[in-house]
């Protein structure tokens, strides 16, 4: 495996990382104070073309392989991971369903608006009763003459109330299960369909969390994604991809916390010398370093392979896995090295900390990721 990003690779991870450093550092309390989405910030990432990084050119996107995209993630996130996460639900699980399933109609009237930052994409497929069983969902969909009628409410949903676009799962046939969901893509002023509560999260400020909530409301047919029963896979398909997303955000935080640990071991003294020199804590940022270096191999192989067009489903998960599980454990022991002062609101390390938990929870929790790998190996 070459483990070298190629000239453009390293350009962008340059470009990401200057635009983080500059445009996103100076904001970060502010928006975890006050929970406000970032609007200024998502609006410039959309005129440097990173809201549509791997969508091909002829669809107004970047142009540019995955790994890029994935890179993009990752430096947003060492500074951001709320950032991280309204870039990656709206690449991989609110635009490239439409690119990788729509007809030559919806891509042209959808993509090169999403892709430009001026539209947001949005995902909604957890309901209050279905969340790892994703294939239980209630929300129903109805055809009436050249509608649908959906009824129903979805959860948790990322980017909600900013978003334009929503990918929809509902289910057009509720006896055959999982294969009876249907995706459909919803805009945001269709009829009957509104924005509910906005949840009050333990992390992640500034990244909308809410309610979807549909009644009665009218999608023209002409919005179906796919066929009807196509739903649950064009979901699972979209998912695998955005895990990796989802380890790259981790990875950012993980790298976050290995930084700010570092330099301030390297600065604060007791006992007569930096603490970093305390073995005690050295074997911490020892540790933590090599968890990174872990993370970042497996993130990077799981986004290769994307970008090869080969299959990466175990892979994203594992990297999924073990990137959130490392975010975790540095941001926690980040708050350690930092002392009585790492748990203050004045050292970066406790917003890391309330950030990186649910990394091991959306886009499947970590006991799912374990139930997917460990499928592929019963079936390898
Ligand atoms: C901040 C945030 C943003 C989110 N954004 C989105 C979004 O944009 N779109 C969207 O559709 N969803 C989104 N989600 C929802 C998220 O994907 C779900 O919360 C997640 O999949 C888990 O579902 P649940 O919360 O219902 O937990 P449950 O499924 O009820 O799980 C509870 C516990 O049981 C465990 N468990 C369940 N089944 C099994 C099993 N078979 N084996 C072992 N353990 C099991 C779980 O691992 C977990 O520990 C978001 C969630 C959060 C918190």
């Amino acid at each position: 495996m070459n483990l070298r990003f190629t000239e453009e690779q390293e350009m962008m991870r340059k470009m990401v990382r200057d635009f983080a450093e500059s445009e996103i550092r100076p904001i970060l309390e502010d928006m975890d104070e006050k929970d406000e989405f970032p609007r200024a910030v998502i609006d410039k990432m959309g005129e440097l073309g990173l809201m549509g990084i791997p969508v091909p050119e002829e669809f107004g996107g970047a142009g540019m392989d995955f790994t890029s995209y994935i890179i993009a993630i990752n430096e947003l996130s060492r500074v951001s991971a709320t950032v991280g996460v309204i870039l990656s639900v709206h690449t991989s699980v609110g635009t490239n369903p439409i690119y990788y399933f729509g007809t030559e109609e919806q891509k042209k009237k959808y993509v090169p608006k999403l892709a430009s930052g001026q539209y947001l994409g949005a995902f909604g497929l957890t309901e209050p009763s279905a969340g790892s069983d994703a294939g239980g969902l209630k929300t129903r969909a109805v055809r009436k003459g050249d509608h649908y009628i959906l009824n129903g409410s979805k959860v948790f949903i990322t980017n909600a109330g900013e978003a334009d676009v929503y990918i929809v799962f509902a289910s057009t046939d509720p006896g055959e299960g999982s294969r009876g969901i249907t995706a459909f893509i919803v805009e945001k002023d269709t009829p009957g369909f509104v924005v509910g509560k906005k949840e009050k999260k333990m992390g992640l400020n500034g990244s909308n969390t809410s309610q979807l909530i549909f009644e009665d409301c009218r999608v023209p047919v002409e919005n179906r994604l796919g066929e009807e029963g196509m739903g649950f896979k064009i979901a699972m398909a979209n998912l695998d991809v955005g895990r990796i997303g989802i380890a790259a955000q981790a990875l950012g935080i993980a790298e976050a916390a290995l930084e700010y640990s570092t330099s301030y071991a390297k600065e604060r003294q007791q006992f007569g010398k930096p603490i970093g020199l305390q073995q005690g804590v050295g074997f911490k940022l020892a540790d933590m370093a090599t968890q990174v270096e872990g993370a970042k191999l497996l993130t990077y192989k799981a986004a290769n392979l994307k970008s090869l067009g080969k299959p990466c489903g175990k892979d994203a998960s594992m990297a999924k896995l073990f990137a959130s599980t490392i975010a975790t454990k540095a941001a926690i022991e980040a708050v350690q090295v930092h002392g009585g002062y790492g748990y203050t609101k004045e050292y970066p390390v406790e917003r890391l900390f309330r950030d990186a938990k649910v990394c091991e929870i959306y886009e499947g929790t970590s006991e799912i990721q374990r139930l997917v790998i460990s499928k592929h190996l019963m079936n390898s």
